[in-house]
């Protein structure tokens, strides 16, 4: 099925002032209820990373795990989680980042990746890139290379996208909001 952006875009859901004043959230939960944005989004996906010698796809808590585990399965891949602090069992790493008031930490289970793997990183959607980059020290700290950070929707006005690149990190997504 070919990707239509106009569509996809369409059953995306944009809620201003939530979850607190000020911030305008893209809810992509209902492409879960629509089969065909679904599948045209996992499609897109798929299409670009059939056989580009990726080793893992990494995704974020939460939405990320939705579209990682789809595309895992597809690329028959297998798929390590980026968990918020205290979410994952056994030996971890963690890494903290700034948030616009305070501070968050992602983790990973320390075997999830390791020297000579090639990762795929992905998340629903990327605002300051705070969470990618986080995500990225992580994997490079187990001695893996991000080969891409990959959303669904990039906020370029946040200029995380900008952010990620500038470190080294090429970035892909499928659609953006100004
Ligand atoms: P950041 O670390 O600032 O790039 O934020 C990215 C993470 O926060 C992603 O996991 C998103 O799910 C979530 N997020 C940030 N801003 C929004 C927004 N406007 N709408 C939906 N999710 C958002």
């Amino acid at each position: 099925m070919s990707y239509d952006e106009f569509y996809v875009k369409s059953v995306i859901r944009s809620l201003p002032d939530w979850p607190e004043p000020g911030v305008l959230f893209r809810d992509i939960t209902p492409i879960f209820k629509d089969p065909r944005a679904l599948r045209m989004v996992a499609d897109a996906f798929i299409h670009r990373y059939v056989d580009t010698g990726i080793t893992h796809i990494a995704c974020i808590d939460a939405r990320g795990f939705l579209f990682g585990s789809i595309l895992a399965h597809q690329l028959n891949l297998p798929l390590v989680l980026v968990r918020k602090k205290g979410k994952l069992p056994g030996d971890t790493i963690h890494q903290e980042y700034k948030l616009e008031y305070g501070s968050a930490a992602v983790e990973m289970q320390s075997d999830s990746v390791g020297a000579g793997d090639r990762v795929l990183l992905f998340d629903d959607l990327i605002a300051t890139g705070g969470t990618i980059l986080a995500a990225c020290t992580l994997i490079k700290k187990l001695g893996a290379e991000v080969v891409e950070a990959a959303a669904l929707i990039d906020l370029p006005d946040l200029k995380g996208s900008a952010l990620i690149q500038e470190a080294g990190v090429p970035v892909y997504t499928l659609l953006a909001y100004e």
